[in-house]
């Protein structure tokens, strides 16, 4: 029997952020992730099936006949760059203990593809860097979150990668499994030939889900060429913008039984990828626009018009406090609007303390972002909701959910949820537990990039991203890079970048 060691080390790192990255962070339970894990507790994975790709790995081992050692399983939310102390202790313990169970005939990575430690070094790079130093010339194959920004290093120095394939991100087991085959197949003995291909533009995270095009018809695709003959695996990488690396950006790798079936793979999907580009552009309008064109639909629209405000994203890593598209509705006196959510304890706490009914003239958000100020005015204090509530979408339904203290308020036309924890905009629950039903709303704000399609997708008669300033900045072209390559276009069809010359 094949004996396979496991790891996993796992972070989505955003280079631009201010949220710094802790050990403890990936040592205790965090948002999505568990606690640090080591030994045979990894084989938690087992049970059951886990969007998680080891949990994916550990089950077709089985099948497959491999005797998987677990080693050590760590991640962590998206933030800042992982500090070099921090990236050289989780590093030492997945090498100590892979040092006590040699040797093996294979090991089996779970990474995101984005990770950054230190001083803008490639953190995928330098693990299986110093995962090759112990183990020696076996097959090392990794798992990679769909948003990897992969090096040609990292490429070079790993026998084989698969990456997910769903944006949302419901398909981390089957990638586990998928990593399982082909670890098979290499410590079978067999030759796998590979061929890597980075994409000349950006993708902006918009363009980004695999449920609408550009993408759905692209990821359609990686199947049919995995029928091909000889060809054994095939994987897109969409990217991580917020990342100032050259790498940075979306890339295609395969692995075929031929150099020849790796290469015409790999180049079917890079031209494929090429002719969707115009698809993968910036579609955003201003808030004053967005309003304006929200109003004219709204008046013969069947269904509800959404604004997205793409970039104040909590779950991007943005506060979720401003207040630029609140205003824009005011203005042009929008009727039957709803906006949420908005992190604001202070307005969440001055309500609850008024009492539904009251009227209240408070600051209300705009307290994060440098320069940006609070929308001040009497807001009516429409209903208050304190305490759990349970999800009721596709994301998470059924789930707890808790944002402290609530309260909808509402100033001439345009309700308002209010949060004291922050969350994005992702489940029709976060208004409904204020009173306010989304489908009777005819222009509905939501503070969310993508993962609001899942429940709110439905009622759209049409959906309109909204170019707000926050800390999330969805068009390439803006991002302040230094170390991008030169020459890749910042988005579908859109300008080079260079370098600026000191
Ligand atoms: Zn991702």
């Amino acid at each position: 029997m094949k004996r396979i060691g496991l790891a996993g080390f796992i972070h989505e790192t955003n280079t631009f952020s201010s949220t710094p990255t802790l050990l403890e962070n990936f040592i205790k339970q965090s948002g999505f992730y568990p606690e640090l894990l080591q030994g045979e507790d990894i084989l938690q994975f087992k049970q059951g099936k886990v969007n998680i790709a080891s949990s994916g790995f550990l089950q077709e081992a089985d099948t497959l006949d491999l005797e998987v050692i677990p080693l050590v399983w760590c991640g962590t939310e998206p933030s800042q760059s992982v500090p070099e102390d921090v990236f050289n202790t989780l590093m030492d313990m997945i090498l100590d203990a892979m040092r006590k169970s040699l040797p093996y005939d294979g090991i089996y990575l779970d990474l995101h593809g984005a990770m950054v430690y230190g001083d803008l070094q490639d953190g995928e790079t330098e693990i299986i860097r110093r995962v090759r130093q112990v183990v020696g010339d076996i097959p090392i194959v990794a798992s990679l979150d769909l948003h990897g920004n992969i090096s040609p290093e990292n490429f070079e120095l790993a026998d084989a990668m698969v990456g997910y394939r769903t944006y949302p991100h419901v398909d981390g087991y089957e990638a586990g499994q998928r990593s399982a085959v082909l670890m098979k197949y290499l410590v079978d003995g067999n030759e796998v030939y590979k061929a890597f291909r980075q994409s000349p533009f950006l993708m902006p995270a918009t363009t980004q889900p695999t449920t609408i095009e550009p993408a759905k018809s692209l990821y359609a695709l990686i199947p049919e060429v995995e029928a091909r003959e000889n060809v054994l695996s095939a994987s897109i990488m969409e990217g991580f913008n917020a990342c100032d690396l050259p790498h940075t950006g979306p890339s295609i790798f395969t692995y075929a039984k031929t150099q020849q079936a790796a290469d015409e793979a790999a180049d079917f999907l890079l031209d494929a990828m090429l002719e969707r580009e115009e698809g993968f552009s910036v579609n955003m309008f201003s808030a004053a626009d967005a309003v304006k064109k929200a109003i004219e639909l709204s008046n013969t629209a069947d269904g509800t018009i959404l604004l997205i405000d793409v970039q104040d994203n909590a779950g991007g890593g943005s506060p979720s406090d401003s207040v630029w598209i609140l205003e824009e509705l005011i203005k042009q006196k929008a009727q039957n609007a709803a906006l949420g959510v908005i992190w604001d304890p202070a307005a969440a706490a001055a309500a609850h303390q008024a009492g539904e009914g009251a009227e209240i003239e408070i600051p209300l958000g705009g307290k994060s972002l440098p320069g940006h100020t609070p929308y001040t005015a009497v807001y009516k204090v429409e209903q208050l909701f304190e305490g759990d509530f349970i999800g009721v979408g596709p994301m998470v339904k059924g789930r707890r959910l808790n944002l402290g203290k609530m309260a909808q308020l509402s100033h001439q036309g345009v309700r308002i949820v209010v949060s004291t924890d922050r969350m994005q905009a992702l489940d029709r629950s976060l208004f409904q537990t204020v009173g306010i039903e989304p489908s009777e709303v005819k222009i509905l704000v939501l503070k969310s990039a993508n993962h609001y399609r899942a429940d709110f997708g439905s009622l759209a008669a049409e959906i309109i991203n909204v170019d707000a300033p926050s800390a999330i900045i969805e068009d390439p072209v803006k991002i302040d890079y230094k170390h991008l390559r030169s020459g890749v276009r910042l988005k579908g069809l859109g300008p080079e970048f260079k370098p600026v010359q000191k």
